[in-house]
């Protein structure tokens, strides 16, 4: 299976809806976050996101931090892995949370694209499979079950240890 990391393009990262400014959270001001927001950017092999992307949650200074607390609903569709039909799953992350460090070299404006896509990332699961069990998984399990016998029948090495 192809990695999903490399269909990482930088350039389509960074939507500028998704910068934070920080001069403006200075004082304890906090910025309210709540978007609809194209799932383009998120550019991942092999999963075809739902149009928009719900992100809703707020960011803030705390000490010497930058910290992004989010909620984030979006929906893939994904092939299932026995008929290769296509199937939806909703993806909910309660809890996203990120701190970044402030320092001299900081950019007034930081973009947390990057995090967030990592985070939805993590929550896509690597196969599906229609309602956990296809109903075509019955077709192949004769095929399945004489390979199970062909691998258990030839170890060559198991004798050099
Ligand atoms: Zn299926």
């Amino acid at each position: 299976m192809k990695s999903r990391f490399l269909e990482f393009s930088f350039w389509r990262l960074m939507p500028p809806e998704l910068n934070i400014y920080i001069d403006r959270l200075r004082g304890g001001r906090k910025e309210a976050i709540d978007l609809k927001h194209s799932s383009a950017f998120l550019a991942i092999s092999d999963v075809t996101f739902r149009d928009l992307l719900l992100v809703q949650g707020e960011a803030y200074l705390a000490s010497s931090h930058l910290i992004i607390q989010l909620k984030v609903q979006a929906e893939v569709f994904l092939k299932c892995i026995v008929c290769n039909e296509s199937i939806n799953k909703k993806i909910k992350i309660c809890h996203f949370y990120h701190a970044e460090e402030l320092t001299s070299k900081t950019k007034q404006i930081y973009n947390y694209s990057v995090p967030l896509r990592d985070a939805i990332l993590l929550e896509i699961p690597c196969f599906a499979e229609c309602h956990g069990n296809c109903l075509k998984r019955k077709e192949l399990e004769k095929y399945m079950q004489s390979k199970e016998k062909n691998d258990s029948a030839y170890f060559p090495f198991t004798r050099l240890s």
